[in-house]
């Protein structure tokens, strides 16, 4: 066991090479991907911990093994921090992702084949409001409400109708792309119109509401889920806020409904996260995010694309390349060849397969983290034109990548080393 406190360069050269590498790519590309940001150097350390050693399955106070006196203090001080910040009675932070979040609440809440509504996923929905390869679409009798074909914007109207006819138990609003805010209060009336509770999935846009950059879904919604790593900066997982009534559902539908022992490691990165969060300096992040992306969207726009639901009121936008004789997949391959790495997206009622798709998914998130503002919001919208214009020459997508690696070069990334 002589290798036991060896650095992993020793241990395991193989593997050190690959962290190593990726560092690299994250410090010298554009990283649009909406659902994607950088932890800081605390969250890293704090994952990165001996808290992954210990089991802790059940809650503070109330574990199945010994030895959690020291942890509970972590995952108390994360609950605590999540309540304060999001203005919730109840929260659970043991979720290991959003994805797990949102089946704790169903498993909690429902039996298999109670009927419950969500967004269609090529309105910008998430696989687990439902889809049919998704557990979520396996287990429960999920029928969808979209946006409107004009507009592109959810149609609250259609929502209600679609509700009523339904009458589902639970009524779960938020999406994966979708750029426009979402209307809580009135999400809030129809569910109550016909009975059902309301569960606002936020993992995009949490980071924006921390920091007040969306409106909250507090007084709104019964039950909130969130992934942790998107736009709030966390460790990857996921958390639940809830009203007190939905309390010990929603903990029995974690534990012991569908995991087992708590990461604590990735706990304590919450909190810490939680803490970060819940300062001026991210307020001010939040905003800037959104505001950065309505500088790019305009930027596109001019430059002869088509935005999705004519624009974007959050960190996210979904453009449509067809006015440049592009496909998604076409024109996000390209763009990572110039070194800016984003998606390729269905946009609602596309005519091209989910393999293909008419748009390209990209949000700011990542690069506000990296302190970029106004001015390097509209070069990049121009890199980005740029590419599409000239998405099949090799040789100015390389001279491209030199402009992309500059700019990177000039914004340092959060926990990434240089
Ligand atoms: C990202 C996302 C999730 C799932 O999060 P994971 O942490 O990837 O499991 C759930 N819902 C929505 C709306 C999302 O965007």
């Amino acid at each position: 066991m002589s290798s036991v406190n060896t650095g992993l360069q020793n241990v395991d050269p193989v593997v050190s090479d690959i962290i190593s590498r990726e560092n690299i790519r994250q410090n010298n590309v554009l990283e649009m991907i909406p659902s994607e940001n950088y932890a800081s150097t605390a969250v890293i350390e704090a994952i990165g911990s001996v808290l992954t050693n210990k089991y802790a399955e059940g809650y503070p106070g109330a574990r199945y093994y010994q030895g959690n006196g020291i942890v509970d203090e972590a995952e108390d001080l994360a609950r605590d921090r999540a309540k304060a910040l999001f203005n919730y009675a109840h929260a659970n932070v043991q979720p290991h992702s959003g994805t797990q979040a949102n089946m704790a609440v169903y498993l909690g809440l429902l039996k298999p084949g109670d009927t419950v509504m969500g967004m269609q996923l090529d309105a910008g929905g998430h696989l687990t409001h439902g889809h049919p390869v998704n557990a979520s679409g396996k287990l429960y009798n999920f029928v969808s409400y979209g946006v409107d074909r004009e507009s592109e914007i959810i149609d609250y109207d259609a929502m209600l109708e679609i509700a009523k006819l339904h009458r589902p138990k639970l009524l779960v609003v938020g999406a994966t792309a979708y750029p426009r805010k979402i209307d809580f209060a009135r999400a809030r009336e129809i569910a109550d119109e016909v009975d059902a509770t309301l569960m606002a999935d936020m993992a995009h846009i949490s980071g924006l509401i921390a920091g007040g950059a969306h409106p909250t879904p507090s007084g709104f919604a019964h039950i909130v889920t969130s992934s942790t790593h998107k736009t709030l900066r966390g460790p990857r997982g996921g958390m639940i806020l809830c009203d007190q009534d939905y309390a010990r559902r929603v903990d029995r539908g974690v534990f012991p409904g569908s995991q087992g022992g708590p990461m604590m490691n990735i706990i304590a990165g919450k909190a810490v996260m939680l803490s970060e969060a819940n300062t001026d300096q991210f307020k001010t992040y939040a905003h800037e995010t959104v505001s950065n992306a309505n500088i790019l969207a305009t930027t596109l726009e001019d430059g002869g694309l088509r935005l999705v639901s004519g624009g974007t009121e959050t960190h996210l936008v979904l453009v449509d390349v067809t006015p440049m004789g592009l496909t998604g997949k076409v024109a996000a391959e390209a763009l990572e060849v110039a070194g800016i790495v984003t998606n390729y997206n269905t946009i609602p009622f596309d005519s091209n397969p989910p393999t293909v798709g008419s748009g390209v998914r990209m949000g700011t998130p990542a690069i506000t983290s990296r302190g970029m503002g106004s001015n390097e919001m509209k070069q990049i919208g121009e890199l980005i034109l740029r590419v599409f214009e000239n998405y099949d020459d090799s040789q100015i997508l390389s001279s491209i990548r030199i402009d992309v690696e500059k700019l990177c070069s000039e914004f340092a990334a959060p926990g990434v080393e240089k």
